[in-house]
């Protein structure tokens, strides 16, 4: 066939040719290396024969070596280059794709976006229906990328309805992941992930497959490693080998990174404190040109954890300083504003686009609907039969929702200290915080974690060590002003809530709860027990109104607080 194109000297077959080359190159570009370079050999050679639009799109191709190398770096200023020079609408709406998708892995938001930006300003003027699917396909992955799963499953479902199977497997399998990202009960959907994999598998999309693997490890894990033996975390490391045998030949570097990041974190979870450390400090060291990708922020806490556990805070605080940098840096003001109103403009953009695809399936409606008024008649008898029912079953939903909120007043408390648990606090945080959003009132948040309390589980026992968190609770409890509340966030770490108060008043009230735990009498508990509690705190005007960071950052002042000799209240304050 090859040969064939030498001595053919059709022009139309000639170019026909090219762009079946140029589209086995494309469709290689992330599943197999070997064809791809192979075509991409075949193809340079024959460069002079192509049209000006076909050497463009060659040229955007070819980044892909660099790309599938995890050389972000260069891969950004070839295709920016690109841009500027090139001229064919088709092959700049991709390097904008492409750029938008690179930034979005690397964490950086704002250009990921304003990349989007091109493509959005002529999406409408784009009629070939097999680029509006690659366009949709990668606002999807970008969205999919910056955590925004919503906008990510408005337009991967664009792209669902694509005939071409690659264009359909990855549509599926971005519009799955972000659906697990999303919904409570997404372990139901653990036979449609078999469904997308079998798929893609068939195109030989082995990326995909991984990737899709790979958010659904890091769902299981996140939601509930507590519950799994030890043997299930091995298996789940065997699978994660298997991406990693895949590298090189058909892996891209930036998922086997995430393969690898997960891992750490599992043998993290195994206690096996030495892998994980190695194989963590392995991913914040390759990717120097990807950027603050999700990969070594992953790593990073790991890394952070292992240094925590071995009680080298030193360490630990030198990673968690690492990590509040980037997380503030993904949080600046401006960016989210950015992220906000392209959001916006994009799910403007989502929703005209299905009214136009509705619009085409409208003429099959109508027909629909001719046949549906015949029944109609008959249906009305079934229709009061219908409402009848449903009165009941709502009366009776009503009941039980009653019975619910009981229920779940009860779910939400510690047990143990009777104060609200880590999902009561949380909602109360998340409530708290979109109230000062519209009131604009500053939010405060503590975390207390009671110093060397190890210690004294291993003095006096555990029962004892349950008795004195109680006590000291109790205590706590009485000192809160009424614009304060707290919630255990786990072990013994509460966090504190304050509203409507000054960072003065704040840190008064946590500097006498402070002294009232170091004076506490423990002597009811027939030991001799000194107990002492460090604070870290931050607020709202400084961290942002999210939850993460409010927590992130208080946790670093907490380290502060344990770092600078326990017993004490530190207040968070920028690194820099
Ligand atoms: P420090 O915070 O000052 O660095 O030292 P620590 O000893 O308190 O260290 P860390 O916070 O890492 O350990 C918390 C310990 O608290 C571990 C566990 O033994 C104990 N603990 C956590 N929850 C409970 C509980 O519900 N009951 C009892 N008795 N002990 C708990
Ligand atoms: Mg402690
Ligand atoms: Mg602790």
């Amino acid at each position: 066939m090859l040969f064939q194109l030498v001595v053919c000297f059709d022009a139309s077959s000639v170019t026909t040719e090219f762009n079946v080359l140029l589209k086995q190159l494309d469709q290689s570009k992330t599943s197999d290396s070997m064809q791809f370079e192979e075509t991409l050999k075949q193809l340079n050679l024959r460069q002079h024969r192509m049209s000006a639009n076909q050497k463009e799109e060659l040229a955007y191709l070819s980044t892909f070596t660099v790309i599938r190398k995890g050389d972000y770096q260069t891969a950004v200023s070839q295709l920016e280059k690109q841009f500027d020079d090139f001229q064919s609408l088709k092959v700049k709406t991709r390097i904008s794709l492409t750029l938008s998708n690179l930034y979005a892995f690397s964490g950086n938001y704002e250009q990921a976006y304003q990349s989007l930006k091109f493509v959005t300003q002529h999406i409408e003027s784009i009629e070939d229906e097999a680029l509006k699917a690659v366009v949709y396909l990668a606002i999807a992955n970008t969205y999919l990328l910056t955590n925004q799963y919503e906008s990510s499953i408005q337009f991967s479902q664009l792209a669902i309805g694509n005939d071409d199977p690659i264009v359909h497997c990855k549509a599926s399998a971005y519009h799955l992941a972000a659906q697990v990202k999303l919904s409570a009960d997404w372990l139901a959907h653990g036979e449609k992930l078999k469904a997308v994999e079998a798929e893609c598998l068939e195109v030989d999309q082995f990326i995909v497959v991984e990737l899709l693997k790979i958010s659904w490890f890091e769902q299981l894990l996140k939601n509930n490693h507590k519950n799994y033996e030890a043997s299930e975390l091995r298996s789940i490391l065997t699978e994660l080998e298997q991406v990693n045998r895949l590298d090189g030949s058909q892996v891209l570097k930036s998922i086997s990174l995430l393969g690898e990041s997960l891992k750490a974190k599992i043998y993290w979870y195994l206690s096996d404190l030495d892998q994980a450390e190695q194989v963590a400090k392995q991913v914040t060291k390759s990717p120097q040109n990807m950027g603050d990708n999700p990969a070594r922020i992953e790593a990073l806490r790991v890394l952070k954890d292992v240094a925590h556990e071995r009680g080298e805070d030193d360490v630990a605080f030198e990673y968690l300083s690492q990590l509040t940098e980037i997380e503030s840096a993904l949080l600046k003001e401006n960016q989210s504003k950015q992220v906000a109103f392209l959001n916006v403009e994009h799910g403007n953009m989502a929703q005209l686009l299905e009214i136009e695809q509705l619009n085409k399936a409208n003429q099959v409606l109508q027909v629909e609907k001719k046949l549906a008024s015949q029944k109609a008649l008959n249906q009305k008898l079934v229709v009061l039969l219908l409402v009848t029912v449903l009165a009941l079953l709502v009366y009776g939903l009503y009941r039980m929702k009653i019975r619910h909120g009981e229920l779940e007043s009860l779910a939400e408390m510690d047990h143990l200290t009777k104060v609200l648990n880590r999902k009561g606090l949380e909602e109360q945080i998340e409530s708290f915080l979109s109230d000062s959003k519209s009131e604009a009132v500053e939010i405060h948040l503590a975390i207390l974690d009671l110093d060397h309390f190890k210690s004294v589980n291993d003095q006096h026992g555990h029962l004892t060590g349950d008795w004195v968190l109680k006590h000291v609770i109790y205590d706590v409890k009485k000192l809160l002003d009424s614009r304060m509340l707290i919630g255990r966030l786990g072990g013994e770490e509460f966090g504190i809530l304050g509203k409507n108060l000054s960072s003065k008043a704040m840190d008064e009230r946590l500097e006498l709860i402070r002294e009232s735990i170091a004076q506490l009498d423990c002597s009811a508990s027939d030991h001799d027990i000194t107990v002492t509690a460090s604070f870290g705190v931050t607020s709202s005007e400084l961290s942002g109104h999210t939850m993460q960071m409010m927590l992130a950052h208080a946790d670093l002042a907490l380290y502060q607080a344990k770092s600078g000799g326990r017993n004490q209240v530190v207040r968070y304050h920028y690194l820099k």
